[in-house]
């Protein structure tokens, strides 16, 4: 094994390539990797990825970073600034400490992690749909939640640069200039952020249970960037898991993976469209065992109002949806995913409002709320095993909510094969609807 005294003197500027320069690096800051596997843009289903080079058994440890070689607020150069003050860098996302960590590190040529972010030159390959135009998105994601999630992000990142980031750069310009460190540098770090970073769940502090309300607003969680770590892409059946130890972090083998083949981390339980919003790609929708698609709440309201005969049952509708918007906001959804509802006590709840009789609804009224059914197992009765034992009414509701959110996606795939030559965009797009339109009518033929 090489002694620290016969490494290879490290030349950072040299005519290596970025990711043998990173590798370089990987071993002076003490990162180790097994002999049994290797990074490579060849063979991986996105750029740099990592493939085995041998069999490797369940339990075996692939790579260890040692925490000085993790980049978040407390390690970067700039992380007594940021200390100093960090009751100015405070915002909804939390985000900002870490984001000026990175306008700093990714322009300053003596970074101690500089050869690991010159791997992203100009972030290329970044295309999440915050990068797509609004005309883009709202043709290819309508119906699918992403457009709104969108711009709810593109509003944030705005507001935090223009409130937070910009006033605070302009304070420090020996360490940050808006002139290079700016609104379009920022969001794609953020974007980076959204698809690289990685959370460490924090420890919680129980001494202070008084002050629990003020320390809501608190990320729970550290967020931080990890060598090589976020070299590994992600499918829904993953081979790998990072583990957080108190010196380092290990990326472990959590089923057997033969040579050759790619070691896939997990980024979590995400359906495709969470996986297009904050990754930028999508698994074939069929693979994605995490897939989901929502139903709004409001298309229960639609299609409840739908079936009324007289003035007296809509004004009925209408007070039961007044009384279940006191109970949840107007934006609420209802989940389903592969196996049923995932959000099954809140949409028994509604259909239970919904479904009621004048009398039945007057004196849940008066009795504040309903009863408890002990013996019921919500999550069996919607299930898709469940789902063709309700009662008809409530089958029906699920029915035409499902084909009213189905309705909402408009576009051509609907009439049956999609057309040729679809662009990268289009192609994730339709992953997207396909997987939650295909989901949508196996709720319709389960509730017929
Ligand atoms: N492939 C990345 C690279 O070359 O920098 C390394 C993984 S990085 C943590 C996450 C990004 O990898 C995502 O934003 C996406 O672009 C890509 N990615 C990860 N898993 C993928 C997959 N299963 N299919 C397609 N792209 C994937």
């Amino acid at each position: 094994m090489a002694t620290g005294a016969k490494r290879p003197k490290v030349d950072y500027g040299s005519e290596m390539n970025p990711l043998q320069n990173f590798l370089q690096w990987c071993n002076t800051v003490g990162l180790r990797l097994s002999h049994k596997v290797c990074v490579s843009k060849e063979g991986t289903v996105a750029e740099y990825g990592m493939l085995a080079k041998d069999n490797i058994e369940e339990g075996e440890v692939l790579f260890t970073v040692p925490r000085s070689a993790v980049l978040h607020q407390e390690t970067t150069k700039v992380s007594a600034m940021l200390e100093k003050e960090k009751s100015s860098l405070e915002s909804s996302s939390g985000w900002v400490p870490l984001l000026l960590a990175l306008l700093y590190e990714y322009t300053s040529s003596q970074s101690q992690w500089k050869p690991y972010l010159s791997l992203w030159v100009n972030f290329k390959t970044l295309d999440h749909p915050m990068f797509w135009s609004k005309e883009e998105r709202d043709g290819l994601l309508r119906g699918t939640g992403i457009p709104e999630a969108v711009e709810t992000d593109l509003a944030n990142i705005q507001r935090e640069y223009t409130n937070v980031v910009l006033p605070f750069i302009r304070k420090h310009p020996d360490l940050w200039n808006p002139g290079t460190h700016t609104m379009e540098l920022y969001t794609q770090l953020v974007a980076f952020v959204m698809a690289y970073s990685f959370q460490e769940p924090q420890e919680e502090e129980d001494d202070d249970k008084d002050e629990e309300e003020e320390d809501e607003e608190k990320t729970p969680y550290k967020l931080m960037m990890v060598p090589m770590a976020d070299m590994l892409n992600h499918v829904s059946n993953h081979n790998a898991i990072l583990e957080f130890t108190l010196d380092s972090l290990k990326m472990v083998c959590v089923r057997p993976i033969h040579k050759g083949e790619e070691v896939f981390n997990t980024y979590g339980q995400l359906a495709n469209w969470q996986l297009l919003h904050m990754y930028g790609f999508t698994e074939p929708h069929q693979s994605n065992s995490n897939d989901t698609v929502d139903i709004p709440i409001i298309n229960l309201y639609k299609v409840a109002t739908q079936g009324v005969q007289s003035d007296l049952a809509q004004q009925l509708v209408e007070e039961k949806w007044e009384m279940l918007l006191e109970l949840m906001q107007e934006k609420a959804t209802f989940v389903f995913g592969k196996q049923g509802c995932l959000t099954d006590t809140e949409l028994r709840s509604v259909l239970k409002v919904l479904c009621m009789s004048e009398e039945e609804f007057s004196e849940f009224k008066d009795h504040e709320g309903w009863e408890e059914d002990e013996e019921e197992d919500i999550s069996l009765a919607f299930s898709y095993e469940g789902l063709p034992g309700l009662n008809a009414s409530w089958k029906w509701l699920i029915h035409e909510a499902a084909r009213l959110t189905a309705s909402s996606y408009g576009d051509w795939e609907e009439g049956g094969s999609a057309p040729e030559g679809l662009s990268s965009r289009q192609q994730r797009a339709l992953q997207v609807r396909c997987g939650q339109r295909s989901i949508l009518h196996r709720l319709m033929e389960l509730t017929k």
